[in-house]
């Protein structure tokens, strides 16, 4: 039986954040240059991920930061295969892919990788650059072509987008990309990719988040059925992502709409990030979250950690989503999500 929080929501995915580092600095995001003190080990990290696993966990999502970033990050995937039988269904990746070389591709996959997400922002330099925070068009071209190339190696070494093992992300920000809707949706159509676009969301402090920067997904889905008609295919239980068929049959398009159309109702999502920080909401303020650590340490069982997760989510109240604009909670601080693990 999963563990089940205070509002009735079963633990279903644990999303481990493994570096808050990146090689980028996206204006939306800006990671830390530096990690947090008191990194975890990777047999801690599989310490935990056993844990979220017996509590109901059947998906982990590993991300940071720019999970490639983690020398470890082949090793972990494969000490993880052991966990299928206890019910791991699936572990995904979200990486911004300019690591992603064709060798790194295959490496992940044998190591039992089932689904890779890559991030772009932007089908052209220019804007490549501008939501990257590179410094110029030369750079924007190199970040374009080489995450261009991460899509191919990823495909080549069997991620297929067909079954949903390769997709794209975008996040849209007014006035920065909203001109990059129908070319990423185009570009999704002619390489089969399922595009997810992002409203722009008030995580983390330093971006200078307001609602005023925020394409609401209904107006992007409007701009992309105007242009290429779609139909309704809606959004899976515990999903972020509504999702959207091209009438013409060229694959489909999904818009998470965490802002304008919230989905804390069903949200089954554990955040613990790289220095052993359970949190239960995106949106959570700095320092609210449960220090794993205490439990990580020798001689301490696994029935104790075990204990110590369900705790913190059987407490788990979260919606924020839901009740920002009530409470206007925006312009309380929050964690940054390179640190939380996007
Ligand atoms: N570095 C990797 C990447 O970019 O894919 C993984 C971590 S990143 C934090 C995960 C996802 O969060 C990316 O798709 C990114 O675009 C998205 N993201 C970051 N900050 C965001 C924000 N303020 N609003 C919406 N999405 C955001
Ligand atoms: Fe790095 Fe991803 Fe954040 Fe961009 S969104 S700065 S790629 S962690």
């Amino acid at each position: 039986m999963p563990a089940v929080d205070a509002l009735g929501r079963p633990l279903g995915v644990l999303r481990l954040s493994l570096t808050a580092r990146c090689n980028l600095a996206c204006p939306y995001c800006l990671p830390d240059g530096q990690e947090p003190p008191g990194l975890l080990s990777l047999e801690q990290r599989l310490q935990l991920i056993t844990a979220a696993v017996a509590l109901g966990a059947r998906s982990l999502r590993l991300t940071g930061g720019e999970p490639l970033l983690y020398p470890q990050l082949e090793a972990l995937i494969r000490a993880c295969q052991a966990l299928r039988e206890q019910g791991l269904h699936e572990i995904a990746l979200t990486s911004n892919g300019l690591l992603l070389s064709a060798e790194r591709a295959q490496r992940l996959r044998s190591a039992g990788l089932d689904r890779l997400t890559l991030s772009l922002d932007g089908s052209n330099p220019a804007s490549v650059a501008t939501m990257a925070g590179l410094a110029d068009e030369a750079a924007g071209a190199r970040a374009l072509q080489q995450v261009l190339e991460a899509i191919e190696h990823a495909r080549c070494a069997g991620f297929d987008p067909a079954t949903g093992a390769l997709k794209l992300n975008a996040v849209i920000q007014r006035g920065r990309n909203e001109d990059q809707l129908l070319p990423l949706a185009a570009l999704g159509r002619q390489r089969g990719l399922e595009l997810r676009l992002i409203e722009y969301m008030d995580v983390g402090n330093r971006n200078g988040w307001s609602g005023a920067d925020v394409v609401p997904a209904a107006a992007m889905v409007q701009t992309i059925h105007e242009r290429w008609p779609l139909e309704a295919m809606g959004r899976a239980q515990h999903g972020t992502a509504n999702r959207w068929r091209y009438s013409d049959g060229h694959g489909a398009v999904a818009v998470v709409a965490s802002v304008s159309e919230p989905f804390c109702g069903d949200c089954n999502r554990l955040r613990i990030t790289a220095d052993g920080i359970a949190y239960t909401c995106l949106f959570a303020a700095p320092g609210s979250g449960v220090d794993l650590r205490p439990w990580l340490q020798p001689g301490i069982t696994p029935a104790q950690l075990h204990q110590a997760m369900a705790d913190l989510w059987i407490a788990r109240t979260d919606r924020y989503s839901e009740t920002r604009e009530r409470t206007g909670a925006t312009k309380q601080p929050h964690a940054e999500m390179a640190y939380l693990g996007g």
